[in-house]
């Protein structure tokens, strides 16, 4: 278990408790923090730490679960419901690290976001 300040900690509770991506000013609104700046500094952290991600297309944040060993590599966000679908260990995106580790490229930070449909809004729309 990573050791959280008490302000990390507070923000990524409001994460794991929305249970959907929420933007810096949810966050703000649930810890009660009394500025934005304490919300960026302590989702900073958690980036870091691998404990939330940013979805920019969204501007929103996401915490990732702490008992998974191996870090979502990309989001499959459904438009419709808002259904997010974290995806691990896929070997394409496995591959483009590779492929940017032998162009000696340092990456910092990656998140593909994926936009569509889920099954379950794909079948109803479908089904129309
Ligand atoms: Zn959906």
């Amino acid at each position: 278990m990573i050791r959280l300040t008490s302000n990390q900690r507070k923000v990524f509770e409001a994460l794991e408790q929305a249970g959907k991506p929420i933007g810096a000013y949810a966050i703000l609104e649930q810890t009660g923090f009394r500025g934005a700046i304490q919300v960026y500094r302590a989702l900073e952290k958690l980036i870091d730490l691998g404990l939330a991600k940013k979805l920019e297309s969204l501007h929103a944040y996401i915490c990732v679960s702490q008992k998974a060993e191996i870090a979502p590599t990309a989001f499959a966000i459904c438009d419709h419901c808002g259904h997010i679908h974290q995806l691990k260990e896929v070997r394409e995106v496995r591959q483009l690290h590779e492929c940017l580790a032998q162009m000696d490229f340092e990456v910092c930070r990656s998140v593909i976001e994926i936009h569509g449909a889920c099954s379950t809004c794909a079948s109803r729309k479908r089904n129309k």
